[in-house]
């Protein structure tokens, strides 16, 4: 009888596992945007806030949001994460989503400066704190010619060698990929139209990989 109860129980133990897996966020905020789990998804009435809410939301009579966003719009305010600010980035363009980090600089027209706090915990995470200033760099003489050599993007690789071993790690700049992202922003981005090609400069450092 015990046995029974037991294998009843991990049966049911599985199904409950089974069925909390899968839960998914699946249904977006008609609001923010937000995927959300059954549990977070609240239900609006959205043809009584017709002054508030674009004419698309209204005509769907009911609509499911985050709790966030409801509590703002019963409260009539708009979310200020709402669609209809235009807050969302937008997709990074295949042209730039690949670059490493050292190409990144390479391509910078500002030098970010910002506060890391190195966590004490197993995981050695990192965590921003406070504002972060973005620094021009010298318009005149070097912006308006990328890409930048290491020097000008400030780039100070430290590498760290042991006695018995010959190996260390390699920076590659992919001088093709860095060329189609700086394509892509001369046309596509008006910070850069000014910019001028200028890949004789970076071509000719002996100690890029
Ligand atoms: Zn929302």
């Amino acid at each position: 009888m015990q046995q029974a109860n037991q294998a009843c129980r991990d049966i049911t133990n599985e199904q409950s596992f089974e069925a909390a897996i899968n839960i998914f966020a699946d249904v977006p905020c008609a609001v923010c945007k937000r995927s959300l789990y059954p549990q977070q998804r609240s239900n609006l009435r959205a043809n009584m806030y017709s002054i508030l809410l674009p004419e698309e939301l209204v005509a769907l009579g009911t609509i499911t949001t985050c709790s966030r966003c409801s509590n703002n719009i019963r409260k009539r305010k708009i979310p200020t994460t709402a669609y209809w600010n235009k807050m969302m980035p937008a997709e990074v363009p295949p042209e730039l989503v690949n670059l490493t980090s050292v190409e990144e600089r390479f391509l910078s027209r500002i030098v970010p400066f910002l506060k890391i706090v190195k966590l004490n915990n197993r995981f050695s995470q990192n965590w921003c704190k406070g504002q972060v200033i973005l620094f021009a760099k010298d318009v005149v003489e070097i912006a308006e010619q990328l890409p930048l050599t290491p020097n000008q993007a400030g780039l100070v690789l430290v590498v760290e060698s042991l006695e018995n071993l010959s190996c260390s790690k390699e920076f590659v700049v992919d001088m093709q990929r860095l060329n189609r992202a700086l394509t892509w922003l001369i046309s596509n981005n008006h910070l850069y139209s000014d910019v001028q090609v200028h890949f004789e400069t970076t071509l000719n450092i002996p100690h890029i990989l």
